[in-house]
């Protein structure tokens, strides 16, 4: 209190904001060192107050002062990579649009843009995931999420760049809120988009990757067999094989990806769903499990009639019966 009374008496405290550049002499180590801090001019009331504890009070030198070395000490910093994504973080990043990492000013600019948007919708993010995951493009070791292989090669050479692009997303978002508070019209939204989806289909169609005529094993013509929802033949597509009923409304399909099915080493064949669908069952040899063990089984597409959904049913066949 005493200090506080007699500081108003005294004269002002004059500093200098300072930043120093200092160079090594005599060597070929690039860069240099910065100090920040103040240069006390005049001392002022700080006599009386104590020098502030949070300022870096920095020695008045001039430009071009060689200065002794007094001491010099090495700290090995060891920085780990950053941690692979989880569910939970990727989510966190989808719904900030990425907003953690803004070191560059460009990426300020971006969040400008981006403020309050997001990419996705908290329904369709997390569906957004699992199809990345489904579709192969990402995969999911423990909690930690990571780029697998395809997924690399489909960023690293995917023509249409601008969909990888945080800030054309971004752009597109400002627009839809643009369209809502009637500075931009949703004709001419739509006709933006569609020249970008013309233009991209053209940048697919003739890159070296991607382009290219599409080679798809024959389909089988003949049906692979009744459906056993509705009874109208099942026949294959590129990605299915799929009840013909399908306009009635007839949802029946296995899947040429499924990934229960490749997880064990085995595809979706014709000749398998032909077979399950007339005999209900569809044995297996060979079928190697998570673990490295081989086994044989029957394998059954059953539906639960809580979901309505049909899925796979294994029943191991003991290939190695005891000895008798
Ligand atoms: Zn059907």
């Amino acid at each position: 209190m005493k200090n506080r009374f007699l500081a108003q008496f005294m004269p002002i405290a004059v500093a200098e904001d300072t930043v120093l550049h200092i160079k090594m002499q005599n060597t070929d180590i690039p860069g240099e060192f910065v100090a920040k801090g103040k240069v006390q001019l005049e001392a002022g009331w700080k006599l009386i107050e104590g020098i502030d504890a949070k300022e870096t009070i920095l020695p008045a030198v001039k430009k071009g002062d060689v200065l002794p070395l007094i001491k010099s000490e090495i700290n090995e910093v060891e920085r780990k990579p950053p941690k692979p994504h989880t569910e939970k973080t990727l989510l966190k990043v989808m719904e900030t649009c990425g907003k953690k990492y803004e070191e560059k000013e460009e990426e300020q600019m971006m969040m400008a843009i981006l403020s309050g948007f997001s990419i996705g919708t908290p329904a369709t993010r997390a569906e957004t995931i699992k199809k990345l995951k489904d579709a192969g493009y990402i995969k999911a070791k423990g909690k930690s999420l990571s780029c697998t292989d395809l997924g690399k090669i489909l960023v690293e050479t995917f023509p249409a760049r601008e969909l990888f692009d945080l800030e054309y997303t971004g752009r597109l978002e400002k627009t839809l809120s643009d369209i809502e508070r009637k500075k931009f019209t949703k004709d001419d939204f739509l006709a933006m988009i569609e020249q970008f989806v013309i233009e991209s289909v053209d940048k697919i169609k003739n890159d070296k990757v991607f382009g290219g005529p599409v080679t798809l094993e024959p389909l089988h013509t003949e049906p692979a067999g009744i459906c056993p929802e509705c009874g109208a033949p099942v026949v294959e597509t590129a990605r299915a094989f799929g009840c013909s009923g399908w306009k009635k409304g007839c949802k029946f399909a296995i899947w040429k990806d499924d990934r229960f099915i490749t997880s064990l080493g085995k595809k979706v064949s014709y000749e398998m769903v032909k077979i399950l669908l007339e005999h209900g069952k569809v044995g297996f040899r060979g079928c190697v499990s998570k673990r490295g063990n081989k086994f044989s089984a029957y394998f059954y597409y059953e539906k639960d009639e809580k979901t309505g959904r049909y899925n796979w049913r294994l029943e191991f066949i003991d290939t190695n019966p005891p000895q008798a």
